[in-house]
């Protein structure tokens, strides 16, 4: 029994979870991403694992007009903390305050990326902060569904395919609410592994915390950062962090990620969040602390419209128009390409490891000279122009 072909498999694992027969296990394959395995002899063909699966069952989400905000927390230090403005904070913050459950990516005690839940405030740092890998769901989907059962409040935030697959699993409820981010693609756990080891051996320590983004020297620019339990600290950029070079490039995300169906604005959660890259300052209501981050909100139906107004007195935002954030966040229209050496770069993996494609492929890129980024600053607003023309993504959903 084949689920689905293993190219569009988001690895969300609901099907797992979702088999009466324990007729599923899960193998992680050379790129180090995990996939369902089914075993023949257990299963009983009830189909289970299909209705859960969010690449055959996409959630209609697209008939309310959408809102999009620029936004950020008015605690500065929430914002610093963390990605782009600290919106998924304030509503996390706003669940708990009901008395709701809040599930999320965290870093365990190894420092790999899983969902998790928390139910007081003071366990929200854990979640706060984008974590570039893809995270291990484990059994978060019937945790979810026994919370909802029991009457429970609960916010779910993670990736539109794990937003889509927790829908499919507990079905729709008036107390579950679900914030999903604008994605890139999940870089693969493995690769994230090596990268870890790597530096370990090289500060000849353990690590002891770690910064996907350290906003240093500005929110735009995607830094890396990571204590050691010697004190010693190491932190990397979008231009020079092999991490940061391989997820950027797209080398290292997930196949599927690259023929995303949930690459669009037909919008999994209640609400979408996500930085908002291009942002255009609006003169006449200025957003304010922009060099921390600033977040896209994206409202999606009535249930994240009641969020907004809930938390509107803890964010400052302005309004802006859909192609706005299609302008800066291209995923909302179509999945990134892969990069044009993302197989070759696969195959030298498999075969000479991870230190040889550190140099061959994710060697730091140059930096940039004022002139040529004078130059893209007026492509960029070129682009942006023509891009105005397209009114009719405004006009639509
Ligand atoms: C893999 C990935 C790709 C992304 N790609 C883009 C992009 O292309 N464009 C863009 O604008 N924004 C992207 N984001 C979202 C962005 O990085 C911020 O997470 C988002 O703007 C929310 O920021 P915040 O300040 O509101 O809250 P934060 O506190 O920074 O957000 C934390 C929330 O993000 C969720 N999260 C963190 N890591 C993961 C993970 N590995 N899997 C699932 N959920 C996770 C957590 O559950 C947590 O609730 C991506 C995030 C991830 C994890």
């Amino acid at each position: 029994m084949t689920i689905c072909e293993k190219d569009l498999c988001c690895g969300c694992m609901a099907c797992m979870n979702a088999c009466p027969s324990g007729a599923i296990t899960r193998y992680t394959d050379g790129e180090g991403f995990w996939f369902p395995e089914v075993d023949d002899a257990l299963c009983t063909g009830c189909n289970s694992c299909r209705r859960v699966c969010p690449v055959h069952n996409v959630r209609k989400n697209d008939t309310f007009q959408k809102k999009v905000f620029a936004c950020n927390s008015l605690s500065d230090e929430t914002v610093l903390d963390s990605s782009s403005g600290g919106l998924f904070t304030e509503i996390a913050k706003l669940i708990l305050s009901k008395n709701g459950v809040v599930f999320g990516a965290v870093l365990d005690d190894r420092f790999r990326v899983i969902h998790s839940s928390v139910s007081t405030e003071s366990g929200l740092a854990r979640l706060r902060g984008s974590k570039y890998v893809q995270s291990d769901m484990k059994d978060v989907f019937p945790q979810i569904k026994g919370l909802l059962e029991s009457g429970r409040i609960v916010l779910f935030s993670g990736t539109p395919c794990q937003v889509a697959a927790l829908y499919n699993f507990a079905g729709e409820n008036r107390n579950l609410y679900t914030c999903d981010i604008i994605c890139h693609g999940v870089p693969s756990p493995m690769f994230f592994e090596d990268y870890k080891r790597d530096l370990e051996k090289r500060y000849k320590s353990e690590i002891s915390d770690i910064k996907f983004r350290y906003k240093k020297p500005c929110w735009e620019v995607f830094s890396m950062k990571v204590l050691f339990k010697n004190g010693q600290e190491y932190a990397g950029d979008a231009f020079n962090d092999p991490f940061l070079r391989g997820f950027l490039t797209d080398r290292v995300s997930r196949p599927s990620c690259h023929v995303c169906g949930f690459a669009n604005l037909n919008r999994q959660g209640d609400v979408t969040i996500a930085d908002f890259w291009r942002y255009i300052p609006d003169d006449e209501h200025p957003l304010e602390n922009r060099k921390n981050g600033i977040s896209l909100l994206m409202l999606n139906n009535e249930k994240g419209q009641a969020v907004f107004e809930e938390i509107a007195s803890r964010i400052r935002y302005v309004a802006k128009p859909v192609y706005e954030a299609v302008n800066g966040n291209l995923c909302l229209a179509k999945p990134y390409e892969p990069s044009w050496d993302r197989s070759n770069f696969w195959v030298s993996y498999r075969q000479r490891g991870y230190q040889y494609c550190k140099k061959r492929y994710l060697r730091p890129k140059n930096y940039v000279p004022p002139l040529v980024s004078a130059l893209n600053k007026i492509v960029t607003k070129y682009e942006y122009e023509k891009y105005r023309l397209h009114d009719k993504i405004d006009a639509g959903k």
